[in-house]
């Protein structure tokens, strides 16, 4: 398992004898003036907040430093939805984008799910829009649909198993080998499935807007100046980068192998929120990030980066925005996924 623990000692508070932070706010962090405490104190703000609720904080290995540093547990989308299926916590606070929020709410009707800002949203599951894919299901109505997480609720809903990229191609092996298959919405992560499976898939035609980003003239260049360092890739890349690498896996996967291989240094294909837990886990070797095209930061997730700890103690204090969710359509989407939890156990 490779959840991260972040123990918050009880001295992390940052309070005085005197009940005072270094900044003279409350344990809490509100200021004299009711508003959010200044940056030094958030991170202990934060702290005593989660406990008052009852809360979890849940952070994806996209979100910022500051961010993967205060959660409960850091994981990729199956790590993550895991833990939200099993918490005993009140409170899910989820630190990632929209989709995941509401794949913990989905799985949680009872509980309070906070997503710092519900603005963060995902290019990958907006290019999959619930009314065209019903269209496109009603194409082809004999193929099983296999929906990636990275999907909105009523996607799930008219999904027959949902996936990660951790357990994509295990689940696809265990379909019988005549059943035809629908993979949505990332076509970049089904053809990488489709080739390590052996089993043709009808693909939606989605991308995100982030793996598809990566600059092969810069990723070649990195290549020649570090010719020992391994490219690990993350299979939303583009065919012509995943060409280029030398292990292609998910999120989690990536992590494992720049903690298990010998290489000496690694040049990394995919978001470089994750290289914060690489350099933590691997302190001694480079990892080198992979830029856009024209150099620009767009290998960097937008949506995820909307996040910050200033909302995150806003939307413990005030307790929203929360997630919301028609109780039909949460038990339609609840279907797929509790059919992927029970078969990627
Ligand atoms: S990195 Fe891509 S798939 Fe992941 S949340 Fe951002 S836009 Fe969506």
């Amino acid at each position: 398992m490779v959840f991260t623990q972040t123990a918050i000692p009880q001295s992390s508070t940052g309070q005085s004898s005197t009940g005072q932070s270094s900044t003279g706010q409350s344990s809490t962090g509100l200021s004299s003036t009711g508003g959010p405490p200044a940056a030094a104190d958030l991170p202990a703000a934060i702290a005593a907040l989660k406990q008052q609720k009852k809360a979890v904080i849940l952070a994806h290995y996209y979100q910022d430093n500051g961010i993967q540093d205060i959660a409960d547990v850091i994981g990729d989308s199956l790590e993550l939805a895991r833990k939200a299926a099993t918490t005993d916590a009140e409170v899910i606070v989820f630190c990632g984008v929209h989709f995941m929020a509401e794949t913990a709410k989905i799985l949680n009707p009872g509980k309070t799910v906070l997503l710092p800002d519900l603005e963060a949203g995902c290019s990958l599951a907006d290019s999959c829009p619930a009314d065209a894919f019903a269209a496109f299901r009603a194409m082809h109505p004999d193929h099983y649909v296999i929906s990636y997480i990275n999907c909105s609720a009523a996607v799930k809903a008219q999904s027959d198993l949902i996936c990660t990229s951790s357990n994509a191609v295990q689940l696809v092996q265990q379909l019988p080998p005549d059943q035809p298959i629908l993979f949505a919405p990332d076509a970049n992560l089904g053809r990488w499935v489709a080739r390590q499976s052996g089993r043709p898939l009808t693909l939606w035609p989605g991308s995100c807007i982030v793996h598809e980003s990566f600059s092969e003239e810069a990723l070649l260049r990195l290549k020649q100046e570090h010719p020992d360092a391994e490219v690990i890739a993350h299979p939303e890349c583009q065919q012509h980068l995943l060409d280029l690498a030398d292990f292609i896996g998910s999120t989690s996967r990536l992590l494992k192998r720049a903690e298990t291989s010998a290489a000496p240094g690694f040049i990394v294909l995919t978001e470089p929120g994750i290289l914060h837990q690489m350099r933590q886990r691997v302190p001694h070797k480079p990892f080198f990030e992979v830029p856009g095209a024209d150099g620009c930061s767009c290998n960097a997730c937008p949506y995820m980066r909307l996040n910050s700890l200033e909302k995150l103690w806003s939307c413990l204090q005030h307790g929203q925005p929360a997630l919301d969710l028609d109780e039909d359509l949460r038990r339609r989407a609840l279907v797929p996924i509790e059919r992927m939890l029970a078969l990627s156990a």
